[in-house]
């Protein structure tokens, strides 16, 4: 049987060294990724120096069984292990646990192609890569990641083309070319924003920052020392037992001012959180979707120590200006000189005319697949091979990570892995959840081989009687 593994970042990785081995294998494994970001992905492979984790380093190996590995892959004291590294060296860690189980593998091998297409077909799949070629698989897991960024909404179609619109900032050096004292506007605040701020301060730039987005609300930041474990007590498990996210709320708020730190809280939390979403009804999850959303989204997914403190630096300057409003209109301006925007500030009914040198899209990760210009999953919701979820978050699929297609059957063989699953279990954007769910899906699929196994070993050894 082979599987074939379309993505080459954590999520694909972490799968294909799952299943690869150094037995003989009816199994043969293909990982089919893009040659810029092969083995490591967007995150850990389009970064620079100045990015760091926002987890420590202690709890980042690849593996559920090791969650130490990523820290004694580098040799770390006890304080380094607590510490926020730079992303690219994750990256490194990640594509050498790659290339070390290849080389000890008899049945991984890895593509450096685009997947365009691929096609249903009796028993399986039809893939297509970008240079022209095609072959079949058994089975198939989509381990895209996040798509990529679509343009602002309000963003003209003459700035969207022009370098004065920055819609994906590591592309192309694209922030390098920015002279220094350029007014930027960069839409999103959050930990996109927090890199592109990074980037900007190391490169000394001295024009006036404003970030914009419609809570115009920082991430949280992890204190320097991690903060106590706790037990979840026991009425934060009465709340998630309510399936209600009004209940869990309150709960949180109630014992948040009582503990330490209330960060103990939020992580305390975690591993009941794709739980607590899988129970909730349609209604709910909407709900959560609009007006809880940001705030669990800064609680949750907080900023290294030394990026909070370098943001509230540049904020105490006057350099950087974080508001709440949203971006109506923005246009290049007739000269070409800079971004003509339309801004409305929160609360406000008055919109302001504002110019700026540059506009930048900073706003985190897009699964919206209703949405996306990204060519295999375009071609895959046009064809009906899956199915948008209603709020945008990504594919739907089975409990056993199989897809579903547009009239919501499950497509038997075809499997999705990464963030694109957020519809499903909301919590799935971070390593250790990534991590367990690759474990996961590994059994699945290694079950499946083995009872589609079962039938052809049993005819061949009756082939072998009746040839004795
Ligand atoms: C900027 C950023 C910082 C982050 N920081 C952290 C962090 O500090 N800690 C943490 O736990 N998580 C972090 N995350 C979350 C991160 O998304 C996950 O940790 C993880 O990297 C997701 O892995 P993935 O394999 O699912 O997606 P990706 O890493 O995005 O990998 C998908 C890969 O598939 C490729 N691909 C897409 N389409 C095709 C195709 N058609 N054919 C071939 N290849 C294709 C992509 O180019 C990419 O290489 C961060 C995310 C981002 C975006």
């Amino acid at each position: 049987m082979r599987i074939s593994i379309i993505g080459a970042g954590f999520s694909g990785t972490a799968l294909a060294t799952e299943l690869a081995t150094p037995n003989d294998s009816d199994l043969d494994v293909c990982l089919v990724g893009v040659r810029n970001t092969f083995g490591r992905g967007v995150a850990y492979g389009e970064s620079r120096p100045e990015h760091l984790l926002n987890v420590r380093a202690r709890q980042l190996g690849a593996s559920v069984d090791n969650p130490g590995e990523f820290a004694d892959w580098l040799n770390l004291t006890e304080r380094g292990r607590d510490s926020f590294l730079p992303r690219l060296a994750y990256g490194e860690y990640l594509q050498d646990r790659l290339q070390s189980a290849q080389a000890l593998s008899s049945n991984l091998t890895c593509l450096e192609y685009e997947a365009i297409m691929i096609e249903r077909q009796p028993g399986g799949f039809r893939i297509h890569l970008a240079d022209g070629s095609d072959f079949f698989s058994d089975r198939v897991v989509l381990a895209l990641g996040a798509l990529p960024p679509q343009r602002l909404a309000g963003v003209g179609p003459r700035l969207a083309a022009h370098a004065r619109y920055i819609g994906w900032p590591w592309q192309d050096g694209a922030i390098d070319r920015i002279p220094s004292d350029a007014r930027l506007l960069i839409v999103g605040t959050g930990l996109t924003m927090a890199d592109v701020v990074a980037t900007l301060r190391r490169r000394e730039h001295r024009g006036a920052i404003t970030a914009l987005s419609r809570h115009g609300r920082l991430p949280q930041h992890h204190l320097p020392d991690p903060s106590p474990v706790i037990e979840l007590p026991p009425h934060l498990r009465r709340a998630l037992a309510t399936r209600d996210v009004g209940q869990l709320l309150r709960a949180i708020r109630s014992l948040a001012p009582v503990v330490h730190d209330w960060r103990s809280v939020i992580d305390a939390l975690r591993p009941h959180t794709q739980a607590f979403w899988t129970s909730l009804s349609p209604v709910q999850r909407g709900r959560f979707v609009r007006h809880v959303r940001s705030y669990w989204e800064i609680f949750r997914h907080r900023l290294a120590p030394q990026v909070a403190a370098e943001l509230d630096e540049l904020q105490v300057s006057g350099q950087l200006r974080i508001r709440a409003g949203r971006l109506l209109r923005a246009g290049l301006s007739t000269d070409g000189s800079g971004v003509d925007t339309l801004i409305r500030d929160r609360g406000q009914t008055r919109m302001n005319s504002e110019h700026y040198d540059y506009l930048i899209r900073a706003t985190g990760l897009d699964t919206d697949i209703s949405r996306t210009t990204h060519p295999l999953m375009m071609h895959l919701r046009e064809s009906g091979l899956v199915r948008a979820d209603a709020f945008g978050l990504g594919v739907e699929t089975s409990a056993r990570y199989e897809v579903m297609d547009a009239s919501g059957r499950t497509v038997s063989g075809l499997y999705c892995l990464g963030p694109l699953l957020r519809s499903r279990l909301w919590e799935i954007t971070a390593v250790p959840e990534l991590r367990a769910s690759a474990r996961e899906l590994a059994t699945h699929l290694l079950e499946s081989e083995q009872a589609s196994a079962r039938p052809r070993r049993a005819a061949a050894a009756g082939q072998r009687v009746v040839k004795a």
